[in-house]
């Protein structure tokens, strides 16, 4: 079925589908790390996302808020290296306000993405165009606060574009922050690997409200 709109349970379900679907990426994560940085992202986002999975499994949640904020206290206090900071923060302050939420429709899609952004542009201090994670998520969120009112299936498709297109980007960047920053201009060429794992985050969403996927928690 394509979903216009997910329960709880549902969006359990798509955080459990993403979680795996990272992981199958850890070495493509780690490779693109090799290349710019000091290959450890692969590992990092992988064993981020086993304790998000294990997270979903065993507990019961109040609000997508309640889920988005142990998601993102699950990546805080798992993962190392930036990308724990960075994606916990997206994850942890995307679920404010969304306390009370009961179901994720592309305007609440738009709400956590938006303060994610928010949050991970304070903490992380990296700014569009410094060839982080933040040029595949900033065009993201631009679309999805276009998409409040569509179809969450649609949106998500049209929000995974931008940050395709915002990922592909950061290949023409020279990095400015973080552990590539050492290596300055022989970055370019290379996706920025948080921006490839901001986007497949988005696209594993995209796919799993479009029906590309077996809807199972085993
Ligand atoms: P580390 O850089 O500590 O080795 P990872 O390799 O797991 O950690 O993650 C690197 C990714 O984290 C980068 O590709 C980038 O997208 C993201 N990142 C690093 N620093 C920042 C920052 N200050 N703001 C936003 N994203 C950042
Ligand atoms: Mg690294």
């Amino acid at each position: 079925m394509i979903k216009s709109r997910l329960s709880i349970e549902e969006t359990k379900a798509m955080f459990i589908f993403v979680s795996k679907s990272i992981i199958q990426k850890k070495d493509m994560l780690t490779k693109a790390d090799k290349a710019i940085g000091d290959g450890d992202h692969g590992v990092n986002m992988a064993r981020g996302f086993e304790n998000v999975e294990k997270t979903l499994k065993k507990e019961e949640f109040s609000s997508i808020g309640n889920m988005l904020n142990k998601i993102g206290m699950s990546l805080l206090t798992n993962v190392g290296g930036a990308a724990g900071a960075i994606f916990g923060t997206l994850f942890r302050e995307g679920a404010t306000g969304l306390e009370e939420v009961i179901v994720l429709n592309s305007e609440i899609l738009a709400k956590m993405l938006t303060n994610g952004l928010q949050a991970v542009k304070k903490r992380g201090k990296a700014k569009p165009g410094d060839k982080t994670m933040v040029d595949a998520l900033e065009p993201a969120v631009i679309k999805a606060k276009e998409l409040i009112g569509k179809p969450l299936n649609e949106a998500l498709k049209a929000i995974t574009q931008q940050a395709e297109r915002g990922m592909q980007d950061t290949k023409n960047m020279i990095a400015k922050i973080g552990k590539a920053k050492t290596i300055g201009k022989r970055t370019i060429g290379h996706p920025d690997p948080g921006a490839v794992s901001m986007y497949l985050i988005l696209k594993f969403m995209a796919e799993f409200v479009n029906n590309n996927y077996k809807y199972s928690q085993s």
